[in-house]
C-alpha cells in the first residue's frame, strides 16, 4: 500500500479530475491519500471528498499561506471552529499549519502572529487525540524553537515536503515529527532534500505528492498528481540503503501509525 500523506487533491486542476487522479494513482498501488485544510471556507469540499471516497482521509486547519486572504473576523471563527469541524468531518489530522518566512516578509502577518495561529492547531490536536501537519517554509529556525518549547507532540506530527537540513532531523525526531518527503529528491540537482532523505530514521519516513503545486522531474505536465507518488518511492529507493520492499512496509506502516487504519 503507498498512501500519499500529502496532497491538495481539492486544489485547481486537480479538483476538476478527482475520480480521474485517484483511480490513476490505484492504478500505480497509490491506494490511499490525506487531503490538508487551508481554509475554513474549503472544509465542507474535503468533507465532501471524503464522504465520495473512501480512499481519501482529510486535516482541517488552515494555511499560512492563506492567512493574507482571510478577514481577522474569519479567522478567527475559523480557529474557533476547528475542533468542531474536525470532529463533525472526521478528520485524521489538524493541519496544515504553519510557519511561512515568505509570507511574513511579503503580507505582514508576521512569525509571531503565526505563532498564535499554530499554536491554537496544536490545542486542537492536543484536545482530540490527533497528529499535526505542519508546512515550514523559510522559517526553520522559528518553528523548531516553538515546537522546541512545547516539548513533544502526544500525538505525533509530520513536517511536511521536509528538505532538509539533514543536521536538524535529530532534533526535530526527538519532538516526535515525521518527515514527509515529496517529489524534490526527484530532481537531479536537489542536493539538500536528497541529504535529508537519506538520513531520517526509517520509522520516521513518510511519501507525499504535495500535488498539484508540485510535481516530479520528468513529469510530462506541470501538474503533480498523487499517482506520481511512486516515483517519489523510486527516487527514494536509489538514496537509501534498505531494499524497497522494506521502505515501502515500514512507510506504510508509519502512516497508518500517525494517521490511523
Ligand atoms: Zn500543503
Amino acid at each position: 500500500m503507498l498512501f500519499d500523506t500529502h496532497c491538495h487533491l481539492d486544489a485547481p486542476p486537480l479538483g476538476d479530475d478527482v475520480e480521474g487522479a485517484l483511480s490513476r494513482a490505484r492504478d500505480r498501488g497509490v491506494t490511499r491519500v490525506l487531503v490538508p485544510g487551508v481554509e475554513p471556507r474549503q472544509w465542507p469540499t474535503l468533507a465532501a471528498l471524503a464522504e465520495r471516497h473512501a480512499s481519501v482521509s482529510i486535516a482541517i486547519g488552515i494555511h499560512p499561506q492563506c492567512l493574507p486572504e482571510l478577514a481577522d473576523a474569519d479567522l478567527a471563527d475559523g480557529l474557533a471552529d476547528l475542533a468542531a469541524a474536525a470532529r463533525l468531518y472526521g478528520a485524521v489530522a489538524i493541519g496544515e499549519c504553519g510557519f511561512d518566512g515568505a509570507i511574513a516578509k511579503e503580507s505582514g502577518v508576521s512569525l509571531v502572529r503565526q505563532s498564535e495561529i499554530v499554536r491554537a492547531h496544536v490545542e486542537v490536536a492536543d484536545a482530540l487525540g490527533l497528529p499535526l501537519v505542519v508546512h515550514v517554509l523559510d522559517a526553520m529556525g522559528h518553528a523548531l524553537a516553538f515546537f522546541e518549547a512545547l516539548g513533544p507532540r502526544p500525538h505525533g506530527a509530520v513536517l511536511h515536503a521536509f528538505g532538509g537540513p539533514a543536521a536538524l532531523v535529530p532534533r526535530w525526531s526527538a519532538l516526535g515529527f515525521f518527515f514527509g518527503i515529496g517529489p524534490s529528491i526527484t530532481w537531479p540537482r536537489a542536493k539538500r532534500p536528497k541529504e535529508a532523505a537519506r538520513v531520517v530514521p526509517i520509522e520516521r519516513l513518510l511519501l507525499e505528492t504535495d500535488a498539484p503545486g508540485t510535481y516530479v522531474h520528468g513529469s510530462p505536465s506541470r501538474t503533480g498528481e498523487p499517482g506520481q507518488l511512486v516515483a517519489v518511492l523510486d527516487a527514494l529507493v536509489t538514496l537509501r540503503d534498505e531494499p524497497s520492499e522494506v521502505l515501502v512496509t515500514s512507510i506504510g506502516a508509519n502512516a497508518v501509525r500517525l494517521f490511523g487504519p
